[in-house]
This record gives structure tokens, sequence and C-alpha cells, in this order.
């Protein structure tokens, strides 16, 4: 069904809803392969929601993992809406991705975003906003596995990423892997924000076999341990035969 817009003399009046959220789906997608030659970068793509009402326009997540339209707004005027509201937001998410999620939402490097490379206007309007929702709903990504989709949070990704194999499907008992390669980088950039500990990367803590002295069964140590006999000097007595022993009884094997 066509919907009339009142802003006449222009193409998108004759436009259904569909076909405007197609156009703003277009631009977004868009304005960000431009942003990605201009910053020789991949970015992320932004699930796209036209669920905003009132008399916001736009609104994007602050890390850029999502934005918000308001179909009402678009469709009373178009012209304005493909002009300036798709970039301003479409900025934002650039902005997240290429800078950082606290980089300041209308900062200098938003402003050159919208001036230089989409050449729009980058007043600050009211309608447009910034939303932190994604702190409290955590955004959600795609892990592939041999029987269907499992949708995780980015910790998860930089888990299966750094760490392939660490995580296997419940169902089908194959390893989750990044669906797409947009997953991919979301689990690289949080293994950059935070680096997973040696331990964690480990995946599990690494044992010394330690030969007992009284009966000669294999005593398995921890890292700390195994450090504190070979650095130190420290003796430790074995639980079976409350014999001390110390570096001479390492057996050399490791697990
Ligand atoms: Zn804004
Ligand atoms: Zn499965
Ligand atoms: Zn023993």
């Amino acid at each position: 069904m066509a919907q009339g817009a009142r802003a006449s003399g222009t193409t998108t009046d004759s436009l259904s809803d569909d076909a405007l959220r197609q156009r703003v789906r277009t631009l977004v997608e868009e304005r960000l392969t431009q942003a990605e030659r201009h910053f020789g970068r991949r970015i992320p793509r932004p699930e796209i929601r036209f669920d905003l009402t009132g008399k916001t326009a736009g609104q994007a997540e602050r890390g850029g993992a999502f934005v918000r339209f308001n179909t009402v707004l678009l469709r009373e005027n178009p012209e304005d809406f493909l002009a300036r509201t798709v970039p301003h937001e479409v900025a934002h998410v650039v902005v997240a991705r290429v800078y950082g999620p606290a980089t300041r939402p209308h900062g200098r490097e938003w402003k050159a975003v919208m001036r230089d490379l989409y050449g729009a206007d980058p007043s600050r309007c009211h309608q447009y906003d910034v939303t932190n929702a994604a702190r409290r709903t955590q955004a959600r990504y795609p892990l592939a596995c041999g029987c269907m989709t499992h949708h995780v949070t980015a910790r998860l990704v930089a888990q299966v990423v750094q760490n392939p194999g660490s995580r296997i499907c419940r169902k089908c008992r194959e390893p989750l892997a990044p669906a797409d390669a947009a997953t991919r980088e979301v689990g690289k950039a949080y293994s950059k924000r935070r680096p997973a500990r040696k331990k964690k990367a480990a995946g599990r803590q690494r044992r010394f076999a330690y030969a007992c002295p009284g009966c000669g069964q294999d005593l398995w140590l921890s890292t700390t341990r195994h450090n504190r006999i070979q650095r130190d000097g420290t003796r430790y007595q074995s639980g079976c035969c409350r014999a001390p022993f110390g570096t001479e009884a390492f057996t050399g094997r490791q697990a």
C-alpha cells in the first residue's frame, strides 16, 4: 500500500513504508561501505530496527550493535530522513567501531565522518539520540555448529575465536564457530579490548607429574607449585605417604 509523504515533488513521495525502509537499509549499507573504504577496515553491520516511536527519528547503540529508526517520521519527511537521519546514525556506528564505544557521541570524530565523508549536515538535532541500551540488554551474535545457530554474547564469541573448539554444541557435539565474518570480527575486537588471561587462554590448567618417593605414584602439581619447586627449591609432602619431595622427583611429564 502506497503511503503519501508530506514532502512533495520528491522521488520518495509514493513509496510504501516497506519501500522506504528498504531505502534506509540500502543507504545504511552504502554509507558503511563508504566508511570501510575510507578507513581501510571492515565495519560489522549493525542490526537495523524500525521500532522507534515518538519524536525521536533515529538512535544508535553506543557500541554500534544496532540502529533504530522511526517509520512515522521517515514517512513524514523521507528526503530529510534519508539525507540527515540515516547518515547521522550510521556515523555513530562508524565512530563506535573505528574509535571505540567510549568516543564522545557527537564529538569531532563523528562530525568529521558526517561532514567530510558523508557531506551531511553535522548539526546536532534533538530528534536524534544515542542509547546505552546494549549495556542493559547484551547484544547477541550467531555461532554455528553442525545443527543450528546459537545466539551468544560477544564474550563467548571472543572465547571461541581465541580458542577454537573450546565450546561444543550440546546437541550435535560439534565445535561452535562464528557464523559469519562479521561475528568473527566482533570476537577479535572483544579480545583486543579485554585480553584473556594466560590461564583462560590455555583452556585449562597445566599439570606437572612428580613421583612420590614413598610409593612411586604420580603426583600432579599445579604450575604454581611446580614453579615454586623448580625456581625456589620448595619441598612438598606427598599426600599418600607423607614423603617429602622436591625438584628431584619431577618426572618431566606434563599435561
Ligand atoms: Zn547522534
Ligand atoms: Zn549443534
Ligand atoms: Zn606415595
